[in-house]
């Protein structure tokens, strides 16, 4: 059987009218707000409003009962028009699809139409200062205490807590029926007591930021947990495709947002008889990039497909090397781009440095390239954990 590898006529649709729609706000408006504190609000409720940011959600609870694939989509088309939008990785595709999932009926409709239209966009914290990648090792607790639960920890690199309203905060706790400690998911409210966030000075030009976060028996009520609360790793495993997917759709958007300014640099800037861009020492990289932006977006839907046909184990191979191909892409592109513009890659005005850090982040977040490496060594080639 031979299938086409094109999208659907309705996905380059949505693709279309999400680049319009994010191209009347443009790069130069996001680097504006980034550069004076100010915020994407006004795209991420335009966005909602439209339908695309909770195009993932089922549609009894506000969404466009679409899959991952879509919100990627969407992600990618915002990132590409230089408009990258990170809450859309935690809040409508990590919160989104463990609360769709895993979620009691009573929190999905309490939180799942707010993610949707944009109006209660939810952070998630699992990083923690001391644990870092090795998320087994986090110490934020929660305790019982009557019909509640108290929560204690610190976590960080949190993004978006100030635009959150609530975050998803995996916490350990002991199991109801065996008393192994086992994670947890709790959605906090940002203005709990003793809840608190300072932001970290980063380098990304980015009017989303990071957070550190103290946690100080912050008192919640029972049904703050997610789902079951003895479910908590395979609730938790749900995000991490999604997560992984739109990282790469982030990427990938990124990198062609870059590629776009270098070429269309390359076809007008002029230094000796003929645009720049006629030289092969420019052309051939941008070539090069093109080639591996492709290439990342096309295992970028692959994993999307597999995991919106629900193959989850399948969809975990792809999702991970989706993201490391993507991560790849989007650096090379990102340091391409400012050769390219040669001093002007380095202004402001022309915008293309900034692009080195935020490209760089997904090399970080929200899983290093290494632990990428690590798991493809591992699952597909079969060779021995080292860690
Ligand atoms: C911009 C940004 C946004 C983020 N947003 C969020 C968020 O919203 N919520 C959230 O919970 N977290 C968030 N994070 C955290 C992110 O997931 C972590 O930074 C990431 O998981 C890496 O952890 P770490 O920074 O502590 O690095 P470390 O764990 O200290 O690792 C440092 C280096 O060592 C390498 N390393 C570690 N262990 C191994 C190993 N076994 N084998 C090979 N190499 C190894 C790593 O790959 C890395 O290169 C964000 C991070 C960034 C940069």
């Amino acid at each position: 059987m031979t299938h086409t590898f094109t999208e659907s006529e309705e996905r380059r649709t949505l693709r279309r009218e999400v680049a319009k729609l994010a191209s009347k706000y443009g790069r130069e408006w996001f680097t504006d707000k980034a550069r004076s504190g100010g915020k994407t609000t006004d795209l991420w409720l335009e966005i909602g409003k439209n339908g695309y940011l909770g195009v993932n959600i089922p549609e009894e609870y506000g969404g466009g009962g679409g899959g991952i694939g879509d919100i990627a989509a969407v992600c990618e088309e915002l990132s590409a028009q230089g408009c990258p939008l990170l809450l859309m990785v935690v809040s409508p595709a990590i919160c989104g699809t463990i609360i769709a999932r895993y979620g009691t009926e009573a929190q999905k409709q309490r939180w799942l139409p707010g993610i949707c239209d944009g109006t209660g966009t939810m952070a998630f914290a699992i990083t923690e200062p001391d644990a870092g990648t090795n998320t087994h090792n986090i110490t934020t607790t929660a305790r019982r205490d009557g019909d509640e639960w108290v929560l204690n920890g610190r976590k960080t690199w949190i993004s978006g807590v100030d635009e959150a309203d609530h975050v998803l905060v995996v916490a350990r706790a002991e199991e109801a029926r065996t008393g192994k400690v086992k994670p947890v998911l709790f959605v906090v409210p940002t203005d709990a007591p003793g809840f608190e966030a300072r932001p970290i000075p980063m380098e990304i030009v980015s009017p989303e930021l990071q957070f550190q976060v103290f946690i100080d028996d912050v008192r919640l009520p029972a049904d703050a947990v997610v789902g079951d609360e003895d479910g908590g790793l395979v609730q938790l495993f749900a995000g991490l495709n999604p997560e992984r997917i739109m990282a790469a759709a982030f990427s990938n958007g990124l990198a062609r947002f870059a590629l776009d300014r270098a070429t269309a640099y390359a076809r007008e800037r002029t230094v000796f008889q003929g645009p720049i861009g006629a030289h092969q020492a420019i052309a051939h990289p941008l070539a090069q990039s093109h080639i591996e932006i492709e290439m990342a977006r096309l295992m970028t839907q692959k994993a999307a497909a597999l995991y919106d046909a629900g193959d989850d184990i399948g969809a975990g191979e792809a999702a991970n090397m989706a993201k490391y191909a993507a991560a790849e892409a989007a650096c090379a592109a990102a340091d391409r781009a400012v050769q390219t513009h040669g001093g002007n890659g380095i202004t402001q005005e022309y915008g293309m440095a900034g692009l080195l850090v935020a490209t760089r982040a997904g090399r970080i977040a929200p899983v290093s390239r290494e632990m990428i490496l690590n798991y493809v060594a591992m699952h597909s080639l079969g060779l021995p954990k080292s860690y």
